[in-house]
């Protein structure tokens, strides 16, 4: 039993380290600002995330297997992996793409989304701060439709695996990049731009995993040759965990109502 994932946390730290030693992007500390409270993110967000996607999973078998015959069910979880594998990602991503456009364009739901854009210098844990909110809805809207056509587990744990693991790499501190498959896949590089405060790059590059969608629906921003030099947004936002849970429901009184005061430099944007 391992509720908070540590092992995989371990495994992640041993990693991506050592590899943001060998290939920094940008000169930083391992244990840069705020690494600490992501880490609080990283250990308690875990477990509540998972809770509310079992429920919203659940709840989706439930309603899914009242409306769609099982024979359905049964020949899409029949296909052969190679056809399942993709299809998933594919299905997923296209989730992921359009509810993390919407927590952008929609002002209240931005508030939930505005926490992971709050980072200011990018690294591996930073995959970690998010609002559970955020993060149950936009993995809600992913895995709800693939579960409830019936794709096998084998399949969906294939494409959890490959999500967790490339969620971490593009948000790393690393110049690793993709070649032709950036225009594919998404990369350090095309997620980067998305975390810029540049405004050339905001509400840009919206996928989790395939770079193509943004190409598709007219959101890429990955000038060749170039990276993005400062990241985050431009109001303030609470800098510890409580406070930062709290702010998509308080807005600016959560400044009056602790002691989280805003540091110079300490930024939010308001959605375009
Ligand atoms: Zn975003
Ligand atoms: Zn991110």
């Amino acid at each position: 039993m391992d509720p908070f994932g540590l092992k995989v946390i371990f495994i992640t730290f041993l990693v991506f380290v050592p590899l943001e030693r060998l290939f920094a992007l940008h000169p930083q500390k391992v244990f840069r600002r705020g690494w600490a409270n992501d880490l609080i993110f990283l250990f308690l967000n875990g477990l509540l995330i998972k809770l509310g996607l079992l429920a919203v999973i659940g709840a989706s078998i439930f309603a899914a297997a009242q409306i769609l015959p099982a024979s359905f069910q049964a020949a899409i979880g029949g296909l052969p992996y190679w056809v399942q594998i993709p299809a998933v990602i594919v299905l997923s991503d296209l989730g992921f793409y359009w509810t993390h456009r919407m927590f952008h364009a929609v002002p209240w739901l931005w508030r939930f989304h505005a926490i992971h854009h709050s980072i200011e210098e990018l690294d591996w844990l930073a995959a970690a701060r998010v609002h559970p909110v955020d993060q149950i809805l936009t993995k809600g809207v992913s895995l709800v439709p693939v579960v409830a056509l019936g794709f096998s587990e084998w399949a969906i744990g294939v494409y959890a695996l490959l999500y967790q693991w490339q969620s971490v790499l593009i948000h790393a501190n690393v110049r690793i990049r993709f070649g032709p498959l950036r225009l594919l896949f998404a990369s350090p590089e095309f997620h980067h731009w998305h975390h810029s405060s540049q405004l050339e790059a905001r509400d840009r590059n919206f996928a989790g995993q395939l770079s193509f969608l943004d190409a598709l629906f007219g959101t890429l921003h990955m000038p060749r040759g170039q990276a993005p030099t400062t990241y985050g947004l431009d109001r303030p936002m609470p800098q510890r965990y409580v406070p930062q849970l709290l702010y998509p429901f308080m807005g600016e009184r959560i400044f009056q109502s602790t002691p989280d005061t805003p540091e110079i430099g300490e930024t939010m944007r308001v959605p375009d």
